[in-house]
């Protein structure tokens, strides 16, 4: 058979090769370095069989920021994981053990609780097994046998799997260790080069809380040295900036039980949170939004029309109304304000009409879903519908985007967009989804921004376009969504009467784009790493009188700053000036004022978070200010 190379030539191999033939019959040194093989655009075990006519490329341990060759060496690393646990804790009972994104994980079933300290123990057994070395060898074998094999092992968990797997079923041993995994593995352990335990956590057999609860142990590996200590160095500076633990450091927010994932604002988050405010406010005026304000909560027939009755009600909260009524709060804005668009008579004239409203939303999420400020039941988004006509698409569309272009260059986020067409449910002519998302990608094209195209991945009523950006830890968070919509407003029976004197239907632009409030200042947290920027820092000076008879000079400070808009706090605890000093530097404070024997308002000694020092009037201290609010 013959199967072509990534540099179009052909490799003639016997029938029925594997990768690894293919790999020898290229080289002894390729073979040797050998880790998987792609083929079709997918990976497969080297061990397994190529299919003629089919283009190759074989990935080696060179390959070592690929995620495909990645995940391979984490999986094999989930392997070394079992067998040394196994060898350590007899009785143990072992579950699954794929690979993740940064690393792998093995379920597994102790005879008796382990903690934190054990993960040491288990490693250095890894380590004993890497420097042995092993090697992996994989067999095909029949349902019957497999299912034999793993009762006599006493090993129920598989025995599960293989009543349920599909497929033939095989088995990969390395050392004395033999798992039921479909693969790919490496041949051997030598590229496993870094390998790590990371932490230790509950997990539910298959997610479901129903069933027992399992010992989950995660870990990471890594082609080379060097890679593992750039994802640490990466992991310590992510749990540095944590949003959770900021949260509480920084005193601007809690989470509690009373409230599952219904966050607790502070004083000093709720700044935050109005300045975000402010700022939605006075830019949806400046482009030409009204704002409204609808109810938290409808009878069931409204959401019957929505269509989120049918599409949504599993994560709605619903309260019993009357006798024989129910209510279901608020998921989503767009049925309040079908609802008030539908309350008069509209014309052309009226067209587009932007309604805004960041009212509280409810969802309900399950407990094993919710994460700090990312993911939570009580949800304030910078929501808006925008009814307008057919005409009017594309400009309201380019509107969207250049306001949301303009937040994110405000927080200094890159932003991505991305495209998604019509999905296989649409509703719709093609025709119509034809128009609809050329005025899209027109609209994303005439505001200069370059996109990813997402083919069906629409939703069924309409193409939306979503907003992700990446933070300074480079990673990806979607953010707003805008999305064009011709169905609700033909569910709720929306007319307006246009320049012809006919009835149309309007369309619905539905955007947010912060996205959700909550999420979004969990977001802004974690990429300032909660040093904030002026504007936006709940507390901006705070002013430290030096001894008791400075006192009234600082407050002196404070009310003039205040006046000016400047937030400003005095510390007047009675610590050492460096101790103050210190704890405005833990809080992030842009900038701490020292006032002593020596200092005046002509003569401020000014401290800026960072390390700079400058001794400055309280005049020009005030216009420094003032250019950054
Ligand atoms: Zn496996
Ligand atoms: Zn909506």
């Amino acid at each position: 058979m013959k199967v072509l190379l990534p540099d179009d030539s052909t490799l003639e191999l016997p029938d029925g090769a594997t990768g690894l033939d293919a790999a020898q019959a290229i080289g002894p040194r390729l073979a040797d370095e050998a880790i998987l093989v792609r083929q079709n655009g997918r990976v497969q075990d080297l061990r397994q069989p190529l299919e003629p006519g089919q283009r190759i490329q074989i990935l080696t341990t060179r390959d070592r920021q690929d995620p495909d060759a990645l995940a391979v060496l984490r999986h094999s690393s989930a392997h070394l994981l079992a067998e040394a646990v196994r060898r350590l804790y007899p009785g143990v009972k072992i579950a699954i053990g794929p690979p993740i994104e940064n690393g792998f994980y093995y379920d597994f079933e102790f005879p008796a609780p382990i903690g934190e300290e054990a993960l040491e123990r288990i490693e250095a057994e890894i380590e004993r097994e890497l420097d042995e070395g092993r090697s992996w060898t994989r067999e095909e074998v029949s349902r019957d046998e497999a299912r034999a094999r793993l009762l006599a092992e006493n090993e129920p968990y598989k025995v599960e799997l293989v009543d349920e797997a599909d497929g033939p079923i095989t088995f990969y041993t390395q050392g004395d260790f033999t798992d039921l995994c479909r693969g790919p593995h490496l041949q051997d352990s030598r590229p496993i080069k870094a390998l790590k335990l990371t932490s230790l956590a509950g997990a539910y057999w298959r997610g479901d809380e129903h069933n027992r609860q399992l010992t989950r142990i995660y870990g990471t590996a890594f082609y080379t040295q060097e890679d593992l200590d750039t994802y640490l160095e990466r992991l310590e500076e992510a749990r540095r900036r944590d949003h959770r633990r900021l949260g509480t450091q920084l005193d601007l927010f809690h989470l509690s039980e009373h409230a599952p994932g219904m966050p607790f604002w502070h004083p000093k988050g709720m700044v935050i949170w109005n300045a975000l405010e402010d700022l939605r406010r006075r830019e949806n005026i400046r482009r030409g939004y009204v704002e409204v304000k609808t109810p938290l909560m409808y009878d069931v027939d409204t959401w019957k029309t929505s269509g989120h009755w049918e599409k949504f009600r599993d994560e709605m909260f619903l309260l019993p109304y009357g006798e024989d009524r129910q209510l279901g709060l608020k998921p989503m804005n767009c049925p309040g304000h079908m609802l008030l668009f539908a309350n008069d008579l509209r014309s052309y004239r009226d067209l587009p009409l932007r309604y805004a409203e960041s009212s509280t939303l409810h969802r309900n999420e399950r407990a094993g879903a919710l994460h700090g400020l990312l993911r939570v039941q009580h949800v304030t988004q910078d929501d808006a519908h925008i009814f307008c006509s057919r005409e009017q698409i594309e400009d309201e569309i380019f509107g969207c985007l250049d306001f949301a272009a303009f937040l994110y260059d405000l927080f200094s986020v890159e932003a991505r967009f991305e495209l998604s067409t019509r999905p296989d449910n649409k509703l719709g002519t093609d025709e119509e989804w034809d128009f609809t998302e050329a005025a899209l990608r027109t609209a994303l094209e005439r505001r200069g921004l370059a996109y990813d195209l997402n083919p069906g991945d629409g939703a069924f009523y309409g193409p939306k376009i979503d907003l992700h950006m990446t933070d300074v830890l480079g990673r990806s968070w979607q953010m707003g969504t805008i999305q064009l919509d011709s169905q609700m407003p033909q569910r709720f029976g929306l007319r307006y009467t246009g320049s012809d004197n006919e009835e149309h239907t309007p369309y619905v632009v539905h955007r947010a784009l912060f996205g959700s409030l909550e999420r979004f200042i969990g977001i802004l947290i974690e990429h300032y790493g909660g040093a904030f920027p002026v504007w936006l820092a709940p507390v901006q000076v705070r002013v430290v009188p030096v001894g008791e008879s400075h006192r009234e000079a600082a407050r002196g400070v404070r009310d003039r700053l205040a006046e000016a808009g400047v937030r400003t706090e005095v510390d007047e605890r009675d610590e050492t000036v460096s101790k103050r000093i210190r704890d405005a530097e833990v809080e992030k404070i842009p900038y701490v004022v020292v006032y002593g024997d020596r200092e005046s308002e002509e003569r401020l000694a000014v401290r800026e978070r960072g390390g700079t020092q400058s001794t400055q009037n309280l005049e020009s201290l005030i216009g420094d200010l003032a250019a950054k609010l």
